[in-house]
């Protein structure tokens, strides 16, 4: 089988930073499954369907047309890279995800990411949901005041105005949904290694996990 390496973990634990530096090492395809939730809810807001309206939610997930080209996302021809990064955006997808139906709307999508030479998936159920069988399976954390300091910086260097204290207020209210969930609660799969990465640098943290890949 293709192999696949599993990152999960909370909101700004650094998954999307360490996953994507892996798969240009490794020369691998990359998987940020949050950004199909994050389309679908996007997609919902322009269709005016409801966040709580699972099986509307689910049919339009089922024929999302999404393109990754570089750095860019298109959705339906209409580019959507800026608006998807945006962290009311994650805030919406965080309540389309908490549906089984648009779960398993964007399961199928998510497998076909599954290609040769190999997938550095991320997520919050890649390894105990959708990459049971992934070789390696990390699990990435780091303090609350950690995370929201990180993305405090990510937005003021792009120029965003933000406040630490409300970003960790929503960032927490995120995790807590995402753990409660009945469905692919976010939580480390069984044989996950874990990873706190809140004193770690980006390099060392890639380090780390590329040890455990070569074992
Ligand atoms: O990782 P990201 O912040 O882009 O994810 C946005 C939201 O999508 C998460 O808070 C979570 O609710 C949901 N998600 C999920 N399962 C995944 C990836 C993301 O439920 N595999």
């Amino acid at each position: 089988a293709v192999p696949v390496l599993a990152i999960d973990g909370p909101t700004a634990s650094g998954k999307g930073t360490l996953a994507t530096e892996l798969a240009e090492r490794l020369g691998y395809h990359l998987l940020d499954s949050g950004a199909l939730y994050r389309a679908t809810a996007l997609a919902a807001k322009d269709a005016g369907i409801a966040l709580d309206d699972g099986p509307a939610l689910a049919a339009m997930a089922a024929n999302l047309d999404l393109r990754f080209t570089g750095h860019d996302v298109f959705l339906n021809g209409r580019e959507i890279t800026h608006p998807l990064r945006l962290e009311s955006t994650g805030g919406m997808a965080s309540q389309v995800s908490v549906h089984p139906e648009v779960r398993q709307a964007l399961h199928a999508l998510q497998l076909g990411f599954r290609r040769a030479p190999g997938l550095v998936a991320d997520g919050r159920d890649m390894g105990t949901v959708v990459f049971p069988d992934a070789p390696l399976k990390v699990f990435l954390t780091a303090s609350a005041e950690q995370r929201a300091a990180r993305r405090y910086r990510q937005l003021i260097e792009k120029g965003n105005s933000a406040n630490i204290d409300s970003l960790r207020i929503d960032l927490e209210a995120r995790d807590a949904r995402d753990k409660n969930r009945a469905v692919a609660p976010l939580k480390p799969a069984e044989d996950a290694e874990l990873l706190d990465n809140s004193q770690l640098s980006i390099e060392d943290s890639v380090v780390q996990v590329l040890n455990w890949w070569q074992q």
